[in-house]
């Protein structure tokens, strides 16, 4: 299952980028992409995409082994069910998680996101390089992983939200009213909407990654069919500010 949900990631990136070097716009875009953010979105994706992986594997893992009273593999639960564990329950934590990304001294590190000025798959994990140890996704993954007898079901979920977010930052979105959208639209994020998170003019909605109930059940969510006009913010940051110690 670990390397189906791998292949299912690296086919959406794959895709995404082709997708995006195909389309017009975004391929002007892309072509006007500073040096400065190649390098800032490079590195974001090495770290989630790899370095990430990696520490939930070793560093994370051995953590859990040698303080928890639990010895790993001892949670047994049905496919559906640790599925449902990573896609749902996860995903409520996260929705928790990005609005504390959106309050007090947290902004300071999470603005370095929504510095993106133009939605491409590429622009997906930028952050300052240590921002993913104060996003749930590196502790709980860990500890379910730890816990889980048969992790498989968590891993499908795991790479399935990783997929949607990669789809998310892109502007791939879907015609309104086709049958796709009459589908995913009642229920999970779309691209339109997340842009509209990373918007200039309405930035304080849409927190969600998998499910809008979240931002519907605590009166965050905003309906777009369309992509905003204008994204990102204006920060006076410099380039190793955003990358290592983004505080003023
Ligand atoms: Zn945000
Ligand atoms: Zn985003």
């Amino acid at each position: 299952m670990l390397i189906l949900g791998q292949i299912l990631v690296f086919l959406a990136f794959i895709g995404l980028l082709g997708w995006t070097a195909f389309a017009r716009s975004c391929r002007t875009q892309l072509q006007a992409k500073s040096l400065e953010d190649w390098l800032l979105d490079s590195a974001g994706l090495c770290v989630q995409g790899m370095l990430i992986p990696l520490l939930q594997a070793t560093v994370i893992y051995q953590l859990y082994r040698h303080w928890l009273p639990l010895s790993p593999g001892k949670l047994h639960a049905s496919l559906i069910v640790t599925f449902m564990l990573s896609f749902v329950a996860v995903d409520y934590l996260y929705y928790w998680n990005h609005r504390l990304l959106h309050s007090g001294v947290f902004w300071n590190i999470h603005q370095v996101h929504h510095t993106v000025t133009h939605l491409d798959v590429l622009g997906t994990s930028r952050n300052t390089i240590w921002a993913s140890l104060l996003i749930i996704y590196l502790w709980v993954h860990s500890l379910f992983l730890y816990l889980l007898a048969d992790p498989a079901g968590y891993l499908l979920g795991v790479s399935l939200t990783s997929a949607l977010d990669l789809w998310r930052h892109s502007q791939l979105t879907i015609p309104s009213n086709s049958c796709l959208d009459r589908c995913l639209s009642p229920w999970l994020i779309l691209p339109q909407e997340h842009a509209w998170h990373h918007s200039s003019q309405l930035p304080n909605c849409n927190y969600g990654a998998n499910l809008k109930l979240w931002d519907k059940l605590h009166g965050t969510y905003y309906q777009a069919n369309e992509l905003p006009s204008a994204i990102g913010i204006a920060t006076p940051l410099n380039f190793t500010q955003k990358l290592f110690l983004p505080f003023l």
